[in-house]
């Protein structure tokens, strides 16, 4: 299901449930129909809001007293994961990848490489798959099967057990599906918006306003829907984002190193 869809699918399960709450209101129960509509409410609310701790608690920044922040990257490896880490590299920043398992599978010498380097491996599922209405199975399969892809390319313990949801969407299943299998879940403090292609400057001034400590910035190396595509235009911001980051004292860490679990 597309992020599309996904939205579609909301937006009647939200009518629908008014339409239950009304009845239930008309045939006199307005206590229940309040419940049930406070509950899609919420509910709804929830779903699409990835840092609400309401569908299960995310890691979504850092401490605020020490100079530390998070570059992450959404969605590759793919064809712009060698550019951003050779940028990475010359700017000696380490990062994290939320890496979508389909993609490690075509890609598994770039998870080796991010590996190699010292970034951390984390999860972004499979495929890209909207979870909001998927059940325990389909995001334990989402996680089962990038865990097996991860590890076949860079050996066991590559993947550490950090889990950012598909557009951070997250339905009634997907925390606890993810922390019975050992993972915590990841939000951001800043999304840079990165995949609008809004220009190099854009891009960089954006990181700039939303890097201090505790941050957790949100990019992305590719592209969830589309995999061939290139993120050129964060590559080329890189370097003036790890240069804010340093004007501005803060240093640039892994997920893991700035929220230890
Ligand atoms: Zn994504």
């Amino acid at each position: 299901m597309r992020k599309s869809q996904a939205v579609v699918r909301a937006v009647a399960t939200g009518t629908a449930a008014a339409g239950v709450a009304a009845l239930l209101a008309r045939r006199g129960h307005a206590g229940s129909a309040l419940g049930v509509a406070a509950a899609a409410a919420a509910g709804g609310v929830a779903a699409f809001a990835p840092n609400l701790p309401l569908l299960g608690p995310v890691v979504r920044r850092g401490a605020a007293d020490r100079p530390l922040a998070a570059l992450t990257f959404d969605d590759g490896p793919g064809p712009s994961t060698p550019a951003v880490l050779d940028a990475l590299a010359v700017a000696g920043v380490r990062a994290t990848f939320f890496v979508l398992g389909r993609q490690a599978e075509r890609y598994p010498h770039l998870v080796e490489r991010m590996r190699a380097e010292g970034h951390q491996v984390a999860s972004h599922g499979w495929d890209h798959g909207i979870l909001i209405f998927r059940g325990p199975r389909y995001v334990a399969e989402q996680l089962r099967r990038t865990e097996r892809a991860v590890e076949d390319a860079a050996g066991p313990g590559t993947l550490t057990r950090l889990f950012r949801a598909p557009h951070g969407f997250r339905g009634p299943a997907t925390w606890a599906t993810a922390r019975a299998l050992g993972y915590r879940m990841a939000g951001w403090t800043a999304g840079v918006f990165d995949t609008a292609e809004p220009g190099v400057d854009v891009i960089v001034e954006r990181c700039r306003r939303a890097i201090a400590p505790g941050a957790v910035v949100l990019l992305h190396d590719a592209d969830g829907w589309d995999p061939p595509r290139e993120r050129a235009q964060t590559v080329d911001a890189l370097p003036g984002i790890c240069d804010a980051a340093a004007s501005c004292g803060v240093h640039l860490v892994t997920m893991d190193e700035l929220v230890p679990a």
